[in-house]
C-alpha cells in the first residue's frame, strides 16, 4: 500500500474508488470543496516551508516582563521570521501581536539609530552621539540631586533624600532591570521610584 493509500481501509475511511476520484484534478476539486489536495497547484505543492532550511535560535520577546519565549529563524545575517516556541510554558507558541510583530524592531525602515536632540526653544530636531547624550544625562542628573536634595525634612527628621527626580519604569522591564534600577535610583537618593505595572 503506497502512503498515500495507507488510510484507506481503516475504521471510518472513505471506499477506495472515493479516493481515486478524489485524485481526479476536475471532480476532487469538487469532492473536496475545493480545498483537498487536488485544489493545490503544482507551486503551491511544491512551495515548502517559509522557515525550511533556515537556523532557529531560541530567544526572548524583548517587549514585556511575560518573558513569552521566541523561535527566531535566520538565513545567514538576514532575520526570516520570529514565531512562537511551543516548548515554552508561559506562551505555549503563541505570541500576541506586539510579540509577533518584534521582527520590526530589527528591520522596520523608519527606526530609530541615533539619538536625536530637540534643545530647548528649538523647532528642529539634531543627531547627537551616544557618548555626548550620555555625558548629557549624567550632567542633569546630578545637578537635579543636588538642587532637589533634603538633609532633613519640614519636621527636622533626617531623611538625606532628593525630590529632584523620580524614576517610572515600563512593561518592557523585567525582574532584573526593576532590581538594578531601585538599586541605583535608591542608591542617588530618590524615593519617587514606580513602574507602569502598578499603576
Ligand atoms: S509583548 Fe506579547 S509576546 Fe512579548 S512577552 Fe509580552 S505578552 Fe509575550
Amino acid at each position: 500500500m503506497s502512503g498515500q493509500d495507507a488510510h484507506v481501509g481503516r475504521p471510518g475511511a472513505r471506499p477506495r474508488s472515493f479516493e481515486r476520484a478524489r485524485r481526479l484534478p476536475l471532480v476532487g476539486r469538487a469532492l473536496d470543496w475545493g480545498m483537498g489536495p487536488s485544489a493545490a497547484s503544482a507551486t503551491t505543492r511544491n512551495a515548502g516551508a517559509r522557515i525550511a532550511g533556515l537556523k532557529v535560535t531560541e530567544s526572548v520577546c524583548p517587549y514585556c516582563a511575560v518573558g513569552c519565549s521566541q523561535l527566531v529563524y535566520t538565513r545567514g545575517d538576514e532575520l526570516v521570521d520570529i514565531e512562537g516556541n511551543p516548548r515554552s510554558p508561559i506562551n505555549q507558541g503563541t505570541l500576541c501581536p506586539k510579540g509577533a510583530a518584534s521582527r520590526q524592531l530589527i528591520d522596520q525602515p523608519g527606526r530609530l539609530t541615533k539619538v536625536r536632540y530637540r534643545r530647548p526653544g528649538a523647532t528642529e530636531w539634531e543627531e547627537l552621539g551616544l557618548e555626548q547624550a550620555m555625558d548629557m544625562i549624567a550632567e542633569r542628573i546630578i545637578a537635579a540631586r543636588e538642587n532637589g536634595w533634603q538633609d532633613v525634612d519640614r519636621q527636622g527628621w533626617r531623611v538625606d533624600r532628593t525630590l529632584g527626580f523620580a524614576h517610572l519604569g515600563g512593561a518592557t522591564l523585567d525582574n532584573e532591570e526593576n532590581y538594578l534600577i531601585k538599586k541605583l535610583f535608591t542608591a542617588m537618593g530618590a524615593i519617587q521610584i514606580e513602574n507602569q505595572a502598578r499603576i
